[in-house]
């Protein structure tokens, strides 16, 4: 379904939030990405998404996960700085942290809810400028199993990036009276447009809702300015590609300190459309048989326009 409100995301609009880097930058003006990753059994998407923020020109990206994974991760790239959680906790790690990414491959554990309360504990105690937070995967399960009667977190500075169950989940942790026995991805598929502005302004968030036609809105100004990306390819319907858009979007993010709301609005759409794109040229040697890796490959080209 078309929305009159919806903008298409534009090459132009992408290639803004690409612009050459100076000549003289050294890493620190890159940026520095914290990801928190990888429980037990799914150090993959960990991975995936690290090499997808490095692909995209973080400076550096540090992975906080656990204790377990640790080996595995810190094998797979060299690039990655790899640190399993400890009784030191996160705030160490999140001090330094130009954005922060939170969900591939976390489980819903308790370790894994530990690690989002302690990071929605530090934003609350922050005073000062918020790095953006991209909440994805089992963090966004995990936001939405927040005991009920407390009020939803007020998460502004914060990009969900659900795909449709993950965005049923949500909705009907704030409306459950509304949807008490339907079937939360069918009443998100049948309007996504509806669905994004109520988890917009739920959550008082950047929502990107995933999906051919990914839709793209934000508190306050940029719920008036939805976004969609009529980019990608069913190449993108594999394991592990969500996982890559998270690192893109937190390397993206992690490069722009402290973006204005309007700033994360159109970061969020470049990252989209980066995907997308990315997906399509993977596609060109067969859509079937397209794996999450293909899609980083493509990566260091589009972030270059
Ligand atoms: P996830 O389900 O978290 O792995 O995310 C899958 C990603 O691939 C999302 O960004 C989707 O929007 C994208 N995607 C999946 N299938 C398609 C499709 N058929 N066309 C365009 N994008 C897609
Ligand atoms: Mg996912």
């Amino acid at each position: 379904k078309q929305s009159p409100m919806a903008e298409l995301v534009q090459p132009e609009l992408a290639q803004r939030w690409l612009a050459k880097r100076k000549p003289s930058s050294h890493k620190g003006d890159h940026g520095h990405l914290v990801l928190i990753a990888g429980g037990p059994g799914m150090s993959g998407a960990a991975i995936l998404a690290g090499r997808a923020a490095l692909r995209s020109g973080a400076g550096k990206v540090t992975l906080v996960t656990h204790p377990h994974t640790l080996a595995i991760i810190a094998q797979a790239q060299p690039e990655l700085m790899v640190h399993g959680t400890d009784e030191k906790g996160l705030i160490p790690w999140l001090e330094q942290a130009d954005a922060i990414v939170i969900g591939p491959g976390l489980g819903r554990d308790a370790w894994a809810q530990q690690q989002l309360q302690q990071l929605l504990d530090w934003l609350t105690e922050l005073s000062g400028p918020l790095p953006p937070v991209v909440a994805d995967a089992d963090a966004l399960n995990l936001l939405a199993q927040l005991p009920q009667g407390e009020p939803s977190p007020n998460l502004r500075q914060w990009v969900l990036t659900p795909h449709p169950a993950e965005a049923g989940r949500l909705l009907r942790s704030v409306m459950s009276t509304r949807f008490a026995d339907e079937n939360m991805t069918a009443v998100v598929e049948a309007d996504r447009y509806e669905a994004l502005t109520q988890l917009v302004t739920n959550f008082n968030a950047q929502v990107l809702l995933k999906g051919a036609g990914t839709l793209i809105a934000g508190p306050a100004h940029q719920i008036e300015r939805i976004l969609v990306c009529d980019r990608g390819s069913s190449a993108l319907a594999t394991a592990g590609s969500g996982d890559v858009l998270s690192g893109l979007l937190g390397a993206l993010l992690a490069q722009h300190r402290q973006p204005s709301a309007a700033a994360l609005h159109e970061l969020v759409a470049t990252a989209v459309w980066v995907h997308a794109v990315a997906g399509e040229n993977a596609a060109q040697a067969g859509e079937r048989g397209t794996i999450a890796s293909d899609i980083v490959n493509e990566l260091r080209a589009l972030v270059n326009p």
